[in-house]
């Protein structure tokens, strides 16, 4: 009796395996947009940091796989030297960086070593790799951990993952998850697709982004591979994750360059992430079928010819109002290949599925839906960066006015955590030498501290005219009665000179981010603190600052 439920539970998940990924055939696609579209994984870590094998084990996967590049994030700070493009195994591999902040996990691509350790504030983290030059990528908005996944979307980042592969299964039921361990033993990329759902939300945040500014979303594989694999914030706990090679099956970035692949692994390099700084990618599930090619053109009104603009994904159209999109997918979708596959119809167009319409504001996506494609709702075949139709942006205005100001008392004193050293120059600006106690970290910090006298509920803005020895970065804080809770706002400084206005609405707690701020007036002393959150045991240098007010706009 046993033996036969047994028997018949094998051949149950047997009968309903999830379907095999199709192949398609690229015949008829554009010959010149097929040579030149590069398919590649994004987000892989290796042994550098909490992955299971190294880079040219890796590399190997993703070549089995049929991808041309992969893009390498491991955990850091920013301040690691990359690995310099190369080509392993036939395969463009390019490093970047994945940056813990207080607000999420940030990946940084394509930018400068970082002069002190990234971290902290999201918006500062933000700020810091848009300086030092780099590409900012908001890591698996949707993590179900709360830790992970990102939460300031007011930052101004530059790319967003819409789909992680390590997140997207943490958040299904544990029977689900057994069914998915049985299919992977059989089908590992199905398998993993089978975890993938349309993610509604972070797709509408994306959309929401576009309207006014070109946002790039890309496909993490967050890949760590194999069954020595860790989890996704370095705590070291076994899970057992999918292989690299099935990871880098399941889906790809297709990134549409200026021209084919030479071969040069520099001059590739800066091609690809030109590209991707773009938008000219989008990404399509191979799980479901691949490989696929799709090419945009806009349609000028006919008052205007009539006549078609090739276009490229993550573009901003600039054929005027009256305009509208023709999409076409070579895979080729509605001819045999899919055709054959029982249980599977011809995948369809979804969105916008209009042709012949004006194009209004914002961001086009285009989504290409297939029938019988995993996930609640499903995940899209194709998902693609939009097109942009922006109207050009009026500047921001930073241009503050202050109804008031007051100038704090310059009763300056330092404070350390005893082991750090730290001293006040006087004059018309505190300048301040220090050097945090070397050694193991230990929360060393110094602080160039003023009590406030009482400065009342009004204030709206702490200002200050700073300057450093080098690019670092101080927190600005406001210490409060009874308990000596503190508020904080990360500023960067360097040799240059400039005037700092802090926001108070932008100061945050330092201990419990669910904390409600205290009223600004209320707070009992300025500091400005150097601590382990962006330099280094044994770091030291020299910052100034002068007249600090505060003020009221
Ligand atoms: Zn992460
Ligand atoms: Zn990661």
């Amino acid at each position: 009796m046993t033996a036969a439920i047994l028997v018949a539970v094998i051949f149950f998940l047997l009968a309903t395996l999830p379907p095999r990924s199709v192949t398609l055939s690229l015949e008829g696609a554009d010959a010149s947009l097929a040579g030149r579209t590069a398919r590649g994984a994004y987000h892989i870590h290796t042994k550098r940091s909490d992955g299971a094998e190294d880079k040219a084990a890796v590399a190997a996967a993703a070549a089995r796989a049929g991808l041309t590049f992969a893009i390498f994030t491991e955990h850091g700070d920013g301040t690691t030297v990359p690995d310099p493009p190369a080509y392993v195994h036939g395969v463009l591999c390019v490093d970047g960086v994945e940056i813990s902040t207080n607000g999420g996990h940030y990946v940084a691509l394509d930018m400068a070593v970082a002069p002190y350790p990234l971290g902290g504030e999201a918006a500062a983290v933000v700020e810091d790799v848009a300086r030092l030059g780099g590409f900012g990528v908001a890591a698996h908005p949707d993590h179900p951990k709360q830790a992970l996944a990102w939460t300031d979307w007011k930052a101004p980042i530059d790319g967003l993952e819409w789909l992680n592969a390590d997140a997207a299964w943490r958040d299904d039921k544990a029977v689900h998850l057994a069914r998915v361990l049985f299919d992977y033993l059989l089908r590992p990329v199905p398998a993993i697709a089978s975890t993938l759902d349309r993610p509604t939300r972070t797709l509408d945040r994306w959309a929401a982004l576009g309207q006014s500014r070109p946002v790039v979303g890309l496909a993490a594989a967050d890949a760590h591979g194999g069954a020595r694999a860790r989890d996704e914030d370095g705590g070291g706990t076994l899970i057992g994750g999918p292989s690299y090679e099935s990871t880098f099956r399941t889906f790809s970035n297709s990134v549409v360059l200026g021209r084919p692949f030479a071969g040069d692994a520099a001059g590739d390099s800066r091609l690809l992430l030109d590209a991707v700084r773009r938008g000219h990618v989008y990404t399509v599930i191979d799980a479901i079928a691949g490989p696929a090619i799709i090419a945009v053109r806009a349609q000028a009104a006919s008052s205007l010819g009539g006549a078609h603009v090739p276009l490229t994904i993550g573009d901003r159209a600039t054929i005027g109002p009256a305009a509208s999109f023709d999409v076409d997918v070579t895979g080729n979708f509605g001819e045999r290949p899919m055709r054959r596959v029982p249980g599977t119809s011809a995948p369809q167009l979804v969105a916008p599925a209009r042709r012949d319409e004006p194009l209004s504001e914002g961001a086009h996506f285009f989504e290409v839906a297939a029938h019988g494609a995993p996930g609640q709702p499903p995940i899209p075949w194709i998902l693609t960066n939009p097109i942009y139709f922006l109207r050009k942006g009026e500047p921001p205005t930073d241009d503050l006015h202050f109804v008031a100001s007051e100038a704090v008392p310059a009763a300056w004193r330092m404070e350390t955590d005893g082991r750090s050293r730290a001293s006040i120059a006087a004059g018309p600006q505190a300048t301040v030498s220090y050097q945090l106690a070397p050694g193991p970290r230990a929360s060393q910090f110094v602080a160039l501290v003023t009590d406030l006298r009482n400065p009342g509920p009004g204030f709206t803005h702490l200002l200050f005219k700073g300057s450093a020895s080098r690019p670092m970065r101080v927190s600005v804080q406001l210490r409060f009665l009874p308990d000596d809770r503190r508020w904080r706002k990360s500023v960067y400084l360097d040799t240059r000179p400039r005037e700092v206005a802090v926001a108070v609405s932008d100061i945050v707690p330092a201990d419990d981010p669910s904390a409600n701020a205290p009223s600004a007036g209320l707070a009992r002393s300025l500091m400005f603190v150097v601590d382990l959150v962006n330099a280094r045991p044994g770091d030291g240098g020299e910052f100034a600052v002068a007249d600090v007010r505060i003020a009221k706009r």
